[in-house]
């Protein structure tokens, strides 16, 4: 799995998002289908093989997996590590989202998916956090239903989007005895709550793939973000949302150099 992941809600969602507007203030449209062939050929070119979607992305899911199909999956299914997961819908009319963490709506939203992305076995699906991460893990029936979909080999590995520290904490306690686990955080460099947390995880075996680094477009220099993020020995990987091929080889430059790791991630982008 490549250090730097390319993140996807820009390609199917542009409202109720918190990334910059244009100068209108209205959502920047969804990016074509050449803009997006453009960012998908340069992340082959450039080795990023980490892609990160979900239902909660609009229409991402089913944009990548007609984009993929049409291209061949740029060199093969086989050299990407695909993310998506489940537990948030995403209703366009309404700009809201729904929530179900339930077994029977996790499975269902799995199998969708797979649909959706035209492929037989998803890499990583993660639960989608609205906030209750403990419950989520301890109660809702999610992991569970994950479990068995890994069973049935539709899925390779689990785990969860978290929104809090707690969460996280949970997180490495409830994924600790899966086979292959994931979590998605937050993370920043400088708490040392958090390099706690993803030493823990680490230690206990599951990969940690960041999210919102540069802070949803935001982050005054993203190069400094992204540096800063990828050389913590703990982070598995970093997903950077971008529609922009020229964005896209800039953090992967931003992101090479990174220092080899004990297990997985690898260097360079
Ligand atoms: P992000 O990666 O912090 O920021 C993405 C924004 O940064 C986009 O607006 C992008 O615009 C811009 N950008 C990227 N590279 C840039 C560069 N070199 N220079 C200037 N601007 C740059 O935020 P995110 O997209 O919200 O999060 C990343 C990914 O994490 C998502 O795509 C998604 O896959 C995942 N995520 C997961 C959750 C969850 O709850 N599981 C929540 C949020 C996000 P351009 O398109 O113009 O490059």
């Amino acid at each position: 799995m490549s250090v730097l992941g390319l993140g996807t809600v820009k390609l199917g969602r542009n409202v109720g998002v918190k990334y910059p507007t244009g100068a209108d203030g209205r959502p920047v449209p969804l990016p074509s289908d050449e803009q997006a062939v453009a960012v998908l050929s340069a992340a082959v070119d450039l080795g990023v093989t980490l892609i990160d979607t979900a239902p909660a992305y609009g229409k991402s899911e089913s944009r990548l997996g007609e984009l993929m199909t049409e291209n061949r999956w740029f060199g093969g299914r086989d050299r990407w590590v695909v993310c998506t997961k489940a537990g948030e819908e995403f209703d366009s009319e309404r700009a809201m989202s729904r929530f179900d963490f339930s077994a029977e709506g996790v499975t269902a939203s799995v199998e969708r998916s797979l649909r959706r992305l035209r492929i037989d076995t998803i890499d990583v699906v993660l639960l989608h956090s609205d906030g209750r991460d403990e419950w989520i893990l301890r109660e809702s029936g999610g992991v569970d239903a994950l479990e068995r979909l890994c069973l049935r080999g539709l899925v390779r590995a689990i785990g969860i989007s978290v929104k809090s520290p707690a969460g996280w904490r949970a997180a490495n306690q409830r994924l600790a005895s899966t086979k292959a686990g994931a979590v998605m955080v937050e993370f920043d460099p400088a708490l040392d709550e958090h390099r706690a947390l993803a030493a823990e995880s680490w230690a206990l075996g599951l990969g940690v793939l960041v999210k919102k680094g540069l802070a949803s477009g935001h982050a005054p220099n993203p190069a400094a973000s992204i540096r800063g993020i990828v050389a913590e020995e703990h982070v598995s990987s970093l997903i950077v949302g971008t529609t922009n091929a020229q964005h896209l080889v800039l953090n992967a430059k931003s992101a090479a150099g990174r220092r080899g790791r004990k297990r997985g991630g690898g260097g360079g982008s």
